[in-house]
C-alpha cells in the first residue's frame, strides 16, 4: 500500500543490523520459549479461526468462551459477557498490585468478528484453520484473530514467566468491530469501563512495511479518519423520456457527481501525519523526500508539494485531507421514464476533529445546483484526538523496534480506515496500533480477501515482538 524507497536508508540499517546486541538472534528471552510459545498458540488460533465469527451475524460469543477457557487453564479469571444474544466479549486482567490504578494500566484489545467470504475464490476452507504449506488459512488470520492470538499469547507469556508488573495488564476481545463495534467496543466502554479502564491501549491498526525481506519500518496507528456517509440527491419533475428537458435529476445528479469527484479538499496536517511525514523524508528517495520536505517546511511550496505526493501514493493524498469518494448511484424505474429522483452515496472520511457538516456545506457551494441537495447519514465511528507520540508506551515501541527487526524505525501513523481505538481515545487512552507481522504487500492484501492465510514464520515473530514490546512497558522498573 505504502511506497516508500528504501535506498538512503541501507547504510543505516547494516550499521544497526552489525551493532544489535546478540540477545535479538536468540530464540528465548528470559524465561520464555518462543518457538514453544508460538507453535501452541498457532495451534489456538488454528481452533479460533475455525469458529466461524463471520459479521453479521458475528456468533463472537462461541470465540469468546473459547478464550476464556484457555485464560483459566492458565490459573487466569476471565470473564465472559453477553452483549447481544449469541455475541460477546471476554475480558482477564494481570494485576501489578492490590488497588489498581486504571490511568497506568495497559488494555490489549483485539476482535474475534471477521467479514465475510466469497466461498468460490478460496482454495482451503476459510473456517477450517488449516495449516499447510507454511501458513495458518482461514478468515481472520491476519484481521484479527493472528494478531489477537499473539496478544494472548504474550499476555499468558507474561503470567507463566512470572514478570513482576509496574501496571495491571488488561486482555480485552471484543466483537463487532467489523460492523461498527455496537455489540463490541461501543457495549465494553458504556457498561463495563470500570473493567477495562486504562491509560494506554495497544491495538490493530498500524501497518509494517517489509522489503527484501527486512522490516523497514513499523508503523504504529496513533489516529485515524472517520468515516461517514452522506446522500446527495438531485430531483425534478417525472417525465416521460420522449421529451427531455433541462431539469432531468438524472443530468443534474451527474453533474454534481462530477464536480465533487474533481474536488480537493484544503491540505492539513496533524501531530501525527506531521512526524509520519518527518519520517519518510528519511526513507524515500531524493525526489519524494524533496517534496515531502517541502511539504513539511515549505508554505510557500506547501500546496505543489501534496499535489506531488498525492499523485506518487494515493494513501498520502487521503493522509492529507478529507476525501469523499461516491460509490453508489441509484435513479430511474423505466427506461422510457424520467425519475423525479436520483441519489448518489458517498464516503466521506474526514481527518479527526474535522466537522462533516463544515465539509458539506463546502460541497453545496462547489455543486451550485438548486436542484440538488445534500444529507449526511448518522456517523457509526466518533472522532476522537489523536493519541500523543510523547508516552513512555510509545518510547517503549521505539525502542524495542530496531532492536528486534534489525534497524527497522517506528513511524506513527493515521489509519484511513477506522478502528475501535476511537472510542478509547475518547476516554483519554493513548492507543496504539500495531500488526506485529512482518509481512509483505501481497500477503497483507489478503485481508479481507480470499485465501487470507498468515505464514508461521511471520506469526513467530510477531508472538516474540508483542511479548517485547509489551514486557518492556510492563515490567515494574
Ligand atoms: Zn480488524
Amino acid at each position: 500500500m505504502l511506497r516508500p524507497l528504501v535506498r538512503l536508508i541501507w547504510p543505516a540499517v547494516l550499521l544497526l543490523a552489525l551493532a544489535a546486541p546478540a540477545a535479538a538472534q536468540s530464540q528465548s528471552f528470559g524465561t520464555v520459549d518462543f518457538d514453544k510459545l508460538s507453535a501452541e498458540a498457532a495451534g489456538w488460533l488454528s481452533s479460533l479461526l475455525a469458529i466461524n465469527t463471520t459479521n453479521p451475524p458475528g456468533n463472537e460469543l462461541a470465540a469468546a468462551k473459547f478464550i476464556s477457557e484457555i485464560l483459566q487453564k492458565e490459573g487466569i479469571y476471565a470473564e465472559v459477557i453477553e452483549s447481544t444474544p449469541g455475541r460477546g466479549i471476554v475480558i482477564a486482567r494481570l494485576r501489578a498490585g492490590a488497588v489498581p490504578d486504571p490511568a497506568r494500566a495497559l488494555l490489549l484489545l483485539g476482535h474475534t468478528d471477521v467479514v465475510g467470504v466469497d466461498r468460490a475464490k478460496w482454495t482451503a476452507e476459510p473456517f477450517g484453520g488449516t495449516v499447510k504449506d507454511g501458513y495458518v488459512w482461514g478468515r481472520g488470520a491476519i484481521d484479527d484473530k493472528g494478531r489477537l492470538v499473539a496478544t494472548l499469547a504474550a499476555f499468558i507469556a507474561l503470567k507463566r514467566a512470572g514478570v513482576r508488573l509496574g501496571r495491571d495488564v488488561i486482555f480485552l476481545a471484543e466483537a463487532d468491530e467489523e460492523e461498527g463495534g455496537e455489540a463490541g467496543i461501543e457495549f465494553a466502554v458504556r457498561n463495563h469501563w470500570d473493567k477495562i479502564a486504562a491509560g494506554f491501549a495497544l491495538n490493530e491498526g498500524g501497518r509494517m512495511f517489509v522489503k527484501d525481506g527486512k522490516v523497514v519500518y513499523v508503523g504504529v496507528q496513533a489516529s485515524e479518519k472517520v468515516p461517514v456517509n452522506i446522500e446527495v440527491i438531485a430531483s425534478g419533475p417525472a417525465g416521460h423520456a420522449s421529451i427531455p428537458r433541462g431539469d432531468n435529476p438524472v443530468v443534474h445528479l451527474a453533474a454534481a457527481v462530477a464536480k465533487i469527484g474533481a474536488y480537493d479538499a484544503p491540505v492539513q496536517l496533524n501531530s501525527v501525519t506531521r512526524r509520519y511525514f518527518e519520517q519518510m523524508a528519511t526513507l524515500e528517495d531524493a525526489e519524494l523526500a524533496k517534496w515531502t520536505r517541502a511539504l513539511l517546511d515549505q508554505p510557500e511550496r506547501l500546496q505543489h508539494a501534496a499535489k506531488k505526493l498525492s499523485e506518487a501514493n494515493p494513501v498520502w493524498n487521503a493522509m492529507l485531507r478529507n476525501t469523499v469518494a461516491p460509490t453508489m448511484l441509484r435513479a430511474g424505474v423505466r427506461s422510457n421514464v424520467i425519475p423525479s429522483e436520483a441519489r448518489a452515496t458517498m464516503n466521506i472520511r474526514l481527518l479527526p476533529g474535522e466537522s462533516a457538516q463544515k465539509l458539506v456545506e463546502d460541497l453545496k457551494k462547489i455543486v451550485n445546483d438548486p436542484q440538488v441537495r445534500i444529507e449526511i447519514a448518522t456517523s457509526l465511528r466518533p472522532t476522537a484526538p489523536p493519541s500523543s507520540l510523547d508516552t513512555d508506551f510509545y518510547r517503549a515501541i521505539e525502542q524495542v523496534t530496531p532492536a528486534f527487526f534489525s534497524g527497522a524505525i517506528v513511524v506513527p501513523q493515521m489509519s484511513t480506515w477506522a478502528t475501535d481505538s476511537a472510542q478509547l481515545r475518547l476516554r483519554n487512552v493513548q492507543a496504539y496500533g500495531i500488526i506485529p507481522f512482518p509481512l509483505t504487500e501481497e500477503e497483507i492484501a489478503r485481508m479481507h480477501s480470499d485465501d487470507e492465510r498468515l505464514p508461521l514464520a511471520a506469526f513467530r515473530k510477531g508472538v516474540e515482538y508483542s511479548y517485547r514490546v509489551i514486557e518492556a512497558f510492563v515490567r515494574a522498573k
